[in-house]
């Protein structure tokens, strides 16, 4: 028994030294594919080692193979320190390189199979090449008919030309209590009637803003709001937030045809009504942040919907405070330089409508896995749409735009059942999109 025995101090080379730079392994796994075809595990013909393929025309492991170009190709003449028949184990195979060679030749391994090293490197580029030629990202055909749907649907609840805006009840700009005056009667939540704001204070204020195009509205006529009487609940008197009633049509037509848009969807329509409910409730304000940013103009901005334009003071005017309004707008710029087209905005839309993860959603999996193929399809859209970097970096953008609506959505929650404590006009729909789910 010959072999087991090793000198101390003996262990030739390392195998894990000295290795070249470059390694054809990924030049062979390429013909490799060919002749494996069978899932059995195969045995090193050199050692016994688990085998990785054929190298230089044996089933060899890594190990083996690697000892075998080295050898071949190194200037060492082995010496066997025992009596030249050793046997060769995956233990002991770094105890004598002379018979360990002997044993790669006599299975057949062979030296013309070695490439060089350029060849190795000219090799690989051209399987680098091929592979890129022959795999060009494209939709899969179930993509493109998801997409074509939801596009579809899009369109049918999205209207381009904003005509129904002008049913809104009429955006008072004219006669508004100013911004700061809002929040603090929100924050003390006693409102005095002494306040009042007069005419040449909301003028004052008004010619910071950027105001272009206002609603026809017809009364101008008081200039002066007595906080108490909205507090009181009083119908005739004056509101404190004076674009609140066109701003819940607003909101309420928002978020109605979100409601439309999901309930086109098949996957949705396949859900509980009970999931369909919490989902909706999750995604409506996110989703119609998102219909809006397609009408954000990047440089006013400002939302141009048809012949009408917001601003952010409108939000304001309702009631909404700069803790949503502030993080808000910043979203509708970071998502708006974005410049996606309506594909990916609808993609991204409904990735945000199935979310697994809202509140009292019971059928976790089928919309994980929906949401996880409306990923995909948003991943290669924008692969085979785009060019340089924006191939892969717009989609992790576009995660990150997600997660930041997450955070404000529990904000506007908040901020709309204080507007509607301090002056109850926001419309039901609003309120039940608002509501906990029980
Ligand atoms: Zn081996
Ligand atoms: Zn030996």
């Amino acid at each position: 028994m010959p072999s087991s025995e090793c000198l101390p101090g003996f262990s030739m080379s390392r195998e894990s030294e000295a290795r070249s730079p470059l390694d054809d392994s990924e030049v062979e796994e390429v013909f490799r594919e060919d002749l494996d075809e069978d899932d059995e595990p195969k045995l090193c013909q050199v050692c016994g080692d688990k085998a990785t393929g054929y190298h230089f025309n044996a089933m060899t492991c890594e190990g083996c193979k690697g000892f075998f170009r080295r050898a071949m190709k190194g200037p060492a003449k082995f010496r066997c320190p025992f009596q030249n028949n050793c046997i060769i184990t995956k233990s002991n195979r770094r105890q004598c390189q002379f018979c360990r060679l002997q044993k790669c030749l006599s299975i057949g391994m062979l030296k013309e199979l070695i490439m060089s090293d350029e060849a190795v490197e000219k090799r690989r580029m051209l399987i680098r090449r091929k592979r890129m030629a022959e795999e060009p990202v494209v939709l899969s055909e179930q993509q493109e008919v998801v997409i074509q749907e939801l596009l579809e649907a899009h369109r049918k609840t999205f209207d381009l030309t904003f005509s129904d805006f002008n049913q809104f009840r009429p955006i008072d700009r004219d006669q508004n209590p100013i911004s700061e005056y809002i929040q603090e009667s929100i924050n003390s939540q006693s409102v005095r009637a002494e306040r009042s704001i007069t005419s040449q204070s909301v003028r004052a204020e008004r010619s910071r803003e950027p105001v272009v195009n206002l609603l026809p509205h017809g009364s101008c006529s008081s200039s002066v709001y007595h906080l108490e009487d909205a507090e009181n609940g009083d119908k005739e008197g004056k509101a404190v937030f004076t674009t609140l009633p066109h701003i819940t049509d607003l909101s309420t037509y928002m978020i109605q045809n979100v409601i439309n848009y999901a309930k086109v969807l098949n996957p949705f329509r396949a859900l509980t009504i009970d999931d369909q409910i919490s989902l909706l409730k999750g995604a409506t304000f996110e989703m119609v942040q998102m219909r809006f940013n397609m009408t954000f103009n990047e440089n006013t901005g400002m939302w141009e919907c048809g012949s009408l334009r917001y601003c952010m003071d409108d939000a304001k005017r309702a009631g909404f405070q700069p803790h949503l309004l502030d993080p808000l707008m910043k979203f509708h710029f970071t998502l708006r330089r974005l410049h996606l087209d309506e594909t990916e905005y609808v993609l991204m839309q409904t990735i945000s409508l199935f979310s697994p993860d809202r509140p009292g959603v019971t059928q976790h999996s089928v919309v994980d896995k929906y949401q996880e193929m409306l990923s995909l399809a948003l991943k290669t859209y924008i692969e085979t749409k785009r060019s340089g970097p924006e191939k892969y970096l717009l989609f992790p953008k576009i995660i990150a735009c997600l997660t930041e609506m997450r955070t404000m959505n529990e904000e506007y929650t908040k901020q709309v059942l204080q507007i509607q404590d301090i002056q109850p006009e926001v419309s039901p729909l609003m309120l039940e999109i608002v509501s906990k789910n029980s």
